[in-house]
């Protein structure tokens, strides 16, 4: 058995700062992306928060999926997650600390372009480890009403996404690619989050989203036929490449690289959450396997035989299937 992904794990080769306001307090944040050692995942850090525990940026520290992906554990809140987490995926860091001063991530131009421009501007680093991957080998279907997603076996980390809107300027928009090389900097990361003038001036209204503005944000016209931006769209199909940005970005919750094909039809965050809980509770469906050099893989027998509290502190933390399926 073979996949696409590079075998090792990578961090940033420095740290990397930046400045913007957050979506919903409308406030500064400082925000420290910093190297990290083998094995430690993803974490966010609060500077403005004493003797905090760091989180780290897992499917079950989700606390809510309205108007962005927000992570918490106690009193420690950290939301918009999702566009910094797809540019870290997407330029193949498996280990960095996220330092902040606020509980929200910058929404920068509500894009990914940003984070990617910035971490790039860094670069990463090769670590001595294999990474360990989730590898689909069979097909898992999460299904909310008319939206549905599914993920199914693939030898690389493929993403697609569809969405219908009643209004001709979204309408019907397909957009699907493959993570690895240059497809997400040319052409997911700069694609901005959108709404309806008229929802976002409710949530004004509500104290919500205060930070968001014609600079992070595309906002629809009455006429739905136009955007307010002055600037126009990025791409003629910005809305549903979002989309897929912020899938990528909400898978990267599993905690680990995927082995498998996502399509996505009309979701959203409350239904990539609903994905990865369903990854969760089908471990028939799925293996974890270390990734060789030469592109092979190997299931790992070393995590299915530990106990559940010793995997936890690996990459998949969620589940240890009591039994190994048959290797591959
Ligand atoms: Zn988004």
């Amino acid at each position: 058995m073979t996949s696409k992904l590079d075998s090792h794990q990578y961090t940033l080769r420095d740290k990397a700062s930046c400045c913007g306001v957050g979506l919903h307090s409308g406030r500064n944040v400082n925000l420290t992306i910093k190297p990290a050692p083998v094995d430690s995942g993803i974490r966010f850090l609060r500077t403005d928060l004493a003797e905090a525990e760091p989180l780290k940026a897992h499917m079950d520290k989700v606390v809510d999926t309205r108007l962005a992906t927000t992570l918490g554990n106690g009193d420690f809140r950290v939301s918009t997650t999702e566009h910094l987490l797809a540019a870290l995926k997407a330029f193949g860091v498996d280990n960095a600390d996220i330092e902040l001063d606020a509980d929200e991530v910058p929404i920068m131009d509500g894009s990914a372009a940003p984070f990617y421009t910035l971490i790039k501007s860094v670069g990463k680093k090769r670590q001595n480890g294999y990474r360990k991957a989730l590898r689909i080998t069979q097909e898992i279907i999460f299904q909310d009403g008319d939206k549905v997603i599914t993920i199914s076996p693939y030898d690389g980390f493929m993403v697609a996404g569809k969405i219908q809107f009643d209004d001709s300027l979204i309408s019907t928009q397909e957009f699907s690619f493959e993570l690895g090389g240059e497809l997400f900097e040319k052409e997911v990361a700069k694609a901005r989050t959108f709404g309806y003038v008229e929802q976002v001036e409710e949530l004004w209204a509500n104290g919500l989203a205060l930070g968001g503005n014609l600079g992070n944000v595309i906002a629809i016209h009455w006429n739905r036929k136009s955007v307010l931006n002055e600037d126009g769209l990025r791409y003629k199909d910005e809305f549903i490449r979002h989309k897929v940005l912020d899938l990528v970005g909400d898978l990267a919750l599993l905690g680990c690289p995927v082995l498998g094909k996502v399509s996505a039809f009309k979701a959203g965050h409350a239904q990539h959450l609903g994905l990865m809980q369903a990854i969760a509770d089908a471990p028939h469906c799925w293996e974890i396997v270390e990734l060789k050099e030469n592109g092979e893989h190997s299931v790992l027998h070393s995590i299915m035989n530990d106990t559940k509290e010793a995997a936890h502190g690996l990459l998949m933390p969620f589940l240890a299937p009591a039994t190994l399926p048959s290797a591959a």
